[in-house]
């Protein structure tokens, strides 16, 4: 097989479905694969999932390689390291891509170190450009973006000596591009051995916590930050979010303090979301918050104060008190419904 002809993207399955964050980055290595004019390809490994992979075809996967065996029905990390080695080193992709999961965060680095190859942990951002390092000119190698320093500055980092160019990239900041049902592509079973050596641990019970709250699902969220006060005046951002059949995020300063859970949390260490209207109440806007927030398609700030960087990125800014402003936000919509 030819050298660095494609993007590939390790296929995260959970419980024999694909994760989100996988389906996120095919659609990504669509983009970056049209700039370099090579193909998409996945690598799922699991058991019974071939059903799973003729789904991915349509977000403009080229070749889905899938690695079946009932012992790799849940992730553990020695196996599926071996197979995605052994995949990477038959098909020699130039760039493979990893969601910034549990997973994906333990299995990124091992592959890395095993083929001596750089990775790039927590991308927000992939680009395709040109390097230039002690006189030799590198074309279209991967960008690696993602905050550095406490978020203080955007990092871009560079691998061009080797391949694949590897990256984790964080669940929810790329875009999933539309599914095309009439896309070709194709499905290759692929084997490697594997002994009883090769599984030095097993699963033997599963403990999944319920997601109480769902941010990157929903189109509406209203969030608090410190500006609300307390844990008992959240009852506010908890009632317009209601009305608007919203759901309910907050800053990391509200969570540190206690006003609400630490799910709700949206920006660079918490969820990243893009809902259609984000309402960001008593929120400064550090640049850590809109790190999670700012391809919102509108954004409405209140703030009392009229210099809150918030207001830079507000398609909508109101001055003033939320606790005066959000009742008549709800009497309003109220009137109106
Ligand atoms: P503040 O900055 O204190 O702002 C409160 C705002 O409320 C002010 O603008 C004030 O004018 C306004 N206000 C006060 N009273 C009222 C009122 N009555 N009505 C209207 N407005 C009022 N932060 C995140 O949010 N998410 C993250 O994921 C995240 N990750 C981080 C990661 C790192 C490594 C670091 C270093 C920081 C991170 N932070 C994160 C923290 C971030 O830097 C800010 O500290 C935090 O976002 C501030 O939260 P805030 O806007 O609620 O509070």
């Amino acid at each position: 097989m030819s050298s660095n002809n494609s993007v590939m993207v390790f296929i995260q399955q959970d419980n024999g479905k694909v994760a989100d964050v996988s389906i996120e980055l095919l659609s990504k290595a669509r983009d970056l694969a049209d700039q370099l004019k090579v193909t998409v390809t996945g690598t799922l490994i699991g058991n019974n999932i071939k059903g799973e992979a003729e789904k991915l075809i349509q977000y403009g996967a080229d070749e889905i390689f899938i690695i079946e065996d009932k012992r790799l029905h849940d992730y553990t990390p020695i196996p599926y390291t071996k197979i995605m080695v052994d995949v990477i080193k038959k098909t020699k992709p130039q760039i493979a891509l990893y969601g910034a999961t549990t997973t994906g965060r333990d299995i990124g680095p091992r592959i890395a170190s095993a083929l001596k190859v750089g990775l790039t942990a927590d991308c927000t951002s992939l680009e395709i450009g040109d390097y230039e390092s002690k006189g030799t000119e590198y074309t279209n190698i991967l960008y690696q973006i993602r905050p550095a320093f406490g978020g203080n500055i955007v990092a871009t980092i560079v691998s061009p000596e080797k391949k694949p160019q590897m990256a984790t990239v964080r669940e929810g900041v790329m875009k999933v591009g539309d599914a095309n049902p009439d896309y070709k592509g194709k499905i290759t079973p692929m084997t490697v051995e594997l002994s009883d050596a090769d599984f030095p641990s097993v699963v033997i019970k599963k403990i999944k916590e319920e997601k109480l709250v769902d941010l990157k699902g929903s189109q509406i969220i209203v969030s608090g930050g410190m500006g609300v006060g307390s844990k008992e005046n959240f009852k506010l951002i908890k009632e317009l979010a209601h009305v608007l059949g919203g759901e309910v995020g907050a800053s990391r300063a509200a969570v540190d303090s206690g006003f609400i859970a630490k799910d709700h949390q949206v920006g660079q260490t918490g969820t990243t979301v893009r809902p259609k209207l984000y309402i960001a109440c008593g929120i400064s806007g550090q640049i850590q918050h809109r790190a999670g927030m700012d391809e919102s398609a509108r954004i409405i700030a209140i703030n009392s104060d009229n210099e809150a960087p918030i207001f830079q990125i507000a398609h909508y800014g109101i001055v003033g008190d939320l606790n005066d402003v959000i009742p008549r936000f709800i009497k309003a919509f109220k009137a109106k419904n």
